[in-house]
């Protein structure tokens, strides 16, 4: 196995915490960011914000002195802002699409500018069942999340024959800080929807973001990865 620089956005908790976990496991040099630039014991943490290029680009600049070039860029950091559409106000709408949409696109590109010289490189961007299932007062989250697809299929096209893939990984309904948020009665309306009956684990998720970002995945790119339980079938 060849040991790459990863950055996983978002990786101070919840299922970006596992996914850069389960890289320094595998033995690869990983950076994480947070807002405060606060996280975990293991990887390399960094501040940024993704809805700040200059706050992006400041970060690899850190990574890349520390750590190398950025070859696995993994576009996790998220929010949701959920209210149903009559209630949803624009800024609601504009903060979820600037962070998970625009702000994966500001991560992405900055590290595209390594892969190219390398010719290598893997980008994973972290989206949701929710993107092409809808969710009811989602209608803000599943637009930024369906959009990740658009950008993993043209850096597909733009990209492919550089050495570089994109991919997306589509987790259904995970034990984190957001899950825990929705109440008894629709934790387990969800859990009946679910074929597999019960919640994901985070290292579920990151087993398989680990698996798309290695040699052995050189041949999947613009693919739709869920781990779902099987909720969003058909998709
Ligand atoms: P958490 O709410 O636990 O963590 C969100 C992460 O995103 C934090 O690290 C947070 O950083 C970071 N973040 C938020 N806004 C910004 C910003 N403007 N700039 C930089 N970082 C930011 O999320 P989860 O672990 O639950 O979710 C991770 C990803 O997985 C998200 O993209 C989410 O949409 C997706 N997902 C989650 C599911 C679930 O069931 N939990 C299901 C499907 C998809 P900070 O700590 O600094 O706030």
């Amino acid at each position: 196995m060849t040991s790459r620089t990863v950055l996983v956005t978002g990786g101070n908790r919840g299922i970006g915490r596992a996914i850069a976990q389960a890289f320094l496991d595998a033995g690869h040099r990983v950076a994480i960011t947070s807002r405060d630039g606060s996280g975990p014991e293991g990887p390399l943490a960094v501040a940024a914000d993704v809805t700040d290029s200059a706050s992006v680009d400041a970060a690899f600049t850190r990574i890349e002195a520390e750590l190398g070039p950025v070859e696995v860029v993994v576009a996790n950091a998220g929010i949701t802002r959920d209210t149903l559409l009559m209630r949803m106000s624009e800024q609601d709408f504009v903060d979820v699409v600037d962070t998970n949409l625009t702000g994966a696109f500001r991560v992405v590109q900055r590290a595209s500018k390594g892969m190219l010289r390398a010719k290598w490189g893997r980008v994973v961007l972290i989206s949701s069942v929710v993107g092409l299932y809808g969710g009811p007062g989602q209608v803000n989250y599943a637009a930024s999340k369906a959009g990740l697809v658009g950008i993993a299929r043209s850096i597909t096209r733009e990209l492919g024959a550089r050495g570089i893939t994109a991919n997306v990984v589509a987790p259904g309904f995970i034990e984190t800080d957001m899950t825990a948020e929705l109440d008894d009665a629709t934790q387990a309306e969800y859990k009946k929807a679910i074929p597999a009956g019960r919640y994901a684990t985070p290292e579920e998720v990151a087993a398989v973001v680990r698996w798309i970002a290695g040699d052995e995945a050189a041949y999947i790119s613009g693919a739709v990865i869920p781990v779902d339980g099987g909720l969003g079938m058909g998709h």
